[in-house]
C-alpha cells in the first residue's frame, strides 16, 4: 500500500475505513515502515486507565527508519539543510549518509559517557544541525530525549531535569539568535545547582563565549567526537525497541502551575508522525521543506525530525529569526534554497505582515508549491496575506490542529486535495475521530454546533502517560468526559461538517504559538517579596494571538511602580523565561472574588479586553467595588 493520498475520493475512502476498521487500516500503513520484527496485536486500549498500546509485540528502532532505511536510494540526498542566525555563515548540509554518521559517532559518544537505553538525555541546545544529531543519537540507543526550548530559564531546566531524573544534559556554551548570544551553559550551570541526578554535560562548541567548565562532569562535544574516532569510529547498531518503549518526554504547560512530561512511544509515534507529514503536505521526493518551527517545540520534534526524515525527505532547519537581520529573512531562505513547502505559525506570519510589502520585494518565491500554519487559529487576515503574498494563489494552505499531546496533526486539509476555508482546520485526517461535547457531558451531534473538542477513538501519534505521574495523565485528559480524550479546545462544525478551533476553553494561554498556563505565570509573579496575589489573564494581541495581562496586588513599592514592575517582569524571565512575561502589568488594590473566595477571572478577562460595558453577571461578586477600581486603574492606564 502506498502512503499517499491522491484525491479527496481516496481520502474519503481512507476516512471510512480508519473508522470501520482502524486496525486493519493502521496495520496496512505501518507495513510501510522497517519492523525487526512485526506486531502481534495493532491495539490495545481503554480510555479510562488510560491504556493505550499500538502495535504491540513489534520491534523497531525509529532510526533506521529515519535514516539506514535510505542509505541505499537517498544516501546522497540532502536531509538537513541548516541555515545560520547570520545570513553571512556558511550554511551546512548532511546528507543521509552523513546524517547517519554522525548520529552513529554521537551514539557511541553518548555509550562511551554511560548512557544505556532507558536512561533520560535533557537535550538544551540552539537550533543547530548537532541538536538533530543528539536527539537521533538517544534514540538509536534507546535513550529517551527530553528537550527543553532555548528560552526557557535555568529554573525550568531544572525542574524539567529533576521530573525525569535526566542523567545526562547535552548543550552548547552558547547560542545566536538574532543579534543576541544566549549563555546556555550558564544556564545550564545554575540549573545544575538545583539537580542530582546529572552526571555528565556534553557542551558543543557554536559561540565560543567564555563558560565554566567543570572538572569531572563537563565535557566538551568535540573531545568526545575525537575520542570515539581514536577508538576507530565504530559503526553504532541501532538498539532493538519495543513499539510501545517510549521515544521521549516533553514537557508543556497547563492549566495548573507545575509542567507536564507528555510521553511519546516508539512505532506509533513513528508511523504517525511519517503518515501524517506525507500526506498533509504531500510530500514529493524532490520538494525542499522547510518548517520555522523550533526542535524545543512539539512541532520541531515531529516535522523538523521524525516525520519529514521518516519519509526520506530535505528537511530545512534555521537557526535564527524571521526578522533577522530583517523581516525579508524567509523569503531570502525561500529564495535561497527553493523551498517548496513552507510550514509556519501565525504569529510570524501577522509579525512579517506588519512589517509591511516591500521586505518582499525581489523575492523570487515562486518555487513555493505548498504553506502549512500550526500552533494557534489563523485569522482571515493572515491567511489571505499568506495566500496572496507568499503561495501567490497557486500554494494550498493547510491549518494544521494538533497538540504535543497528539503527537502529530489530526485535523487539517490534506494540501492541493482537500478544500480549504480561512481559519478553518477543516476535515479529520484518516484516523481521526472528533466529537463535540457540551457542558453536561453529552456529544453535540449534527452541524453548525459548537463544543469542546473531544476525540473519541486512539490513533497511533497519542501520549501514552505524563512522566512519573499517570494519576495526571488519566485526569487531565480523560476524566472531563468519559470515554474520550479532551483536548481543552473548544470547536465550532460549519453546516458543512468542517472544524473550526476557536482556542483554549481551560486556564491555559496561547501567546506565539505558545502554550502557558495562567496558574504557571501567577507563581512566578506571587513568587517576587512584595508581591501579595495575582492573576493572569488572556487578551487579544495583534501579533502574538494573545497577550498576556497581569494584575498585581503589591504589599509596597520599594522605590516606584515602574521599577517593581521591571523586576517583577526579571523574576519571571528568572523563573519560567521570557516567553511567560506579561505584555501589560496592571497594579490593583485587591481582586475581584466571588463570596467563596475565587477569583472571576471573567470580569479580569473582560476589562482587559477593554470590554467594561460588557461585563456580564457581577451579582457574585464580594465585593463590587474592587472592580469599578481595577477599570477605573485600566483606563489611567492607557
Ligand atoms: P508547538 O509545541 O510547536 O507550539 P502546537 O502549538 O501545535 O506546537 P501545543 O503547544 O501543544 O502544540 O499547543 C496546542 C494548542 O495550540 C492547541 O490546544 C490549540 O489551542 C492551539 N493550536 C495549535 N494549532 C492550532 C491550529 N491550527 N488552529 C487553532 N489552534 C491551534
Ligand atoms: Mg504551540
Amino acid at each position: 500500500m502506498n502512503l499517499q493520498l491522491k484525491s479527496f475520493e481516496e481520502y474519503q475512502e481512507a476516512y471510512k475505513n480508519s473508522v470501520e476498521n482502524p486496525e486493519a487500516f493502521w496495520g496496512e500503513i505501518a507495513e510501510n515502515f522497517f519492523w525487526k520484527r512485526k506486531w502481534t496485536n495493532v491495539l490495545n486500549w481503554n480510555f479510562t486507565e488510560p491504556n493505550i498500546k499500538w502495535f504491540e509485540g513489534g520491534k523497531l528502532n525509529i532510526t533506521e527508519n529515519c535514516l539506514d532505511r535510505h542509505i541505499y536510494k537517498l544516501g546522497d540526498k540532502p536531509a538537513i539543510i541548516w541555515e545560520p542566525n547570520d545570513p553571512n555563515e556558511a550554511h551546512r548540509i548532511l546528507t543521509y549518509k552523513q546524517l547517519l554518521a554522525k548520529v552513529e559517532t554521537f551514539a557511541n559518544v553518548l555509550k562511551n559517557n554511560n548512557v544505556v537505553k532507558g536512561d533520560r538525555v535533557c537535550i538544551y541546545l540552539p537550533m543547530v544541525p548537532e541538536l538533530v544529531i543528539a536527539v537521533l543519537a538517544c534514540a538509536r540507543i534507546g535513550a529517551i530525549h527530553s528537550v527543553v526550548f532555548g528560552g526557557f530559564s535555568a529554573r525550568s531546566i531544572a525542574d524539567r531535569i529533576n521530573d525525569a531524573a535526566c542523567k545526562l544534559v547535552v548543550t552548547s556554551d552558547g547560542g545566536f539568535r538574532a543579534g543576541k548570544v544566549l549563555e546556555l551553559k550558564s544556564i545550564v550551570d545554575d540549573a545544575l545547582m538545583q539537580c542530582d541526578s546529572v552526571e555528565r554535560v556534553i557542551v558543543l562548541t557554536r559561540t565560543r563565549t567564555p563558560i565554566s567548565m567543570i572538572k569531572g562532569r563537563d565535557v566538551w562535544w568535540e573531545d568526545e567526537i575525537k575520542k570515539v574516532e581514536t577508538q576507530g569510529n565504530p559503526p553504532c547498531p541501532a538498539e532493538e525497541m519495543d513499539a510501545e518503549d517510549p521515544l521521549f518526554v516533553l514537557y508543556t504547560s497547563g492549566s495548573t502551575g507545575k509542567p507536564k512530561g507528555v510521553v511519546h512511544t516508539t512505532g506509533g509515534y513513528m508511523v504517525y508522525t511519517g503518515y501524517t507529514f506525507s500526506n498533509v503536505f504531500r510530500y514529493q521526493p524532490d520538494e525542499v521543506y522547510f518548517c520555522t518551527a523550533d526542535i524545543g517545540w512539539i512541532t520541531g520534534h515531529s516535522y523538523i525530525v521524525y516525520g519529514p526524515l521518516s519519509q526520506g525527505a530535505t528537511s530545512l532547519m534555521f537557526e535564527g529569526t524571521p526578522t533577522y537581520p530583517d523581516a525579508g529573512r524567509l523569503w531570502d531562505i525561500v529564495d535561497k534554497y527553493k523551498v517548496n513547502i513552507l510550514y509556519t505559525a501565525p504569529t510570524a506570519i501577522r509579525s512579517l505582515m506588519a512589517f509591511g510589502d516591500e521586505y518582499l520585494e525581489g523575492k523570487d518565491l515562486s518555487s513555493i508549491k505548498k504553506l502549512g500554519s500550526v500552533g494557534e487559529p489563523i485569522n482571515e487576515e493572515a491567511w489571505h496575506w499568506f495566500n496572496k503574498k507568499i503561495g501567490k494563489e497557486k500554494a494550498p494552505i493547510t491549518d494544521t490542529w494538533w497538540q504535543t499531546e497528539n503527537g502529530g496533526i489530526l485535523i487539517a486539509p490534506i494540501a492541493g486535495i482537500s478544500p480549504t476555508v480561512p481559519g478553518y482546520a477543516m476535515l479529520p485526517l484518516p484516523g481521526v475521530q472528533p466529537c463535540l461535547m457540551d457542558e453536561d457531558g453529552k456529544e453535540i451531534e449534527g452541524n453548525d454546533v459548537s463544543g469542546n473538542l473531544c476525540i473519541k477513538f486512539p490513533w497511533p501519534g497519542m501520549l501514552r502517560t505524563t512522566w512519573g505521574d499517570h494519576e495526571r495523565c488519566r485526569q487531565t485528559y480523560f476524566s472531563t468526559y468519559e470515554n474520550k480524550y479532551f483536548t481543552g479546545d473548544g470547536c465550532y462544525r460549519s453546516p458543512e461538517g468542517y472544524y473550526k478551533i476557536t482556542g483554549r476553553v481551560d486556564d491555559v494561554l496561547n501567546v506565539s504559538g505558545h502554550r502557558i498556563g495562567t496558574a504557571e505565570v501567577e507563581n512566578a509573579i506571587n513568587m517576587h517579596a512584595d508581591v501579595v496575589e495575582s492573576a493572569i489573564v488572556g487578551y487579544p494581541h495583534p501579533v502574538k494571538g494573545q497577550g498576556i495581562y497581569a494584575y498585581v496586588i503589591v504589599a509596597n513599592h520599594h522605590i516606584d511602580a515602574e521599577s517593581t514592575r521591571k523586576d517583577i517582569l526579571q523574576t519571571i524571565t528568572r523563573l519560567i523565561g521570557a516567553i511567560a512575561k506579561p505584555d501589560i502589568i496592571q497594579f490593583v488594590a485587591d481582586l475581584p472574588k466571588t463570596r467563596s473566595g475565587k477569583i472571576m477571572r471573567r470580569i479580569l478577562r473582560k476589562i482587559a479586553e477593554g470590554e467594561i460595558n460588557n461585563l456580564g453577571d457581577t451579582s457574585t461578586l464580594q465585593d463590587p467595588t474592587v472592580v469599578e477600581a481595577i477599570i477605573k486603574g485600566a483606563e489611567e492606564m492607557k
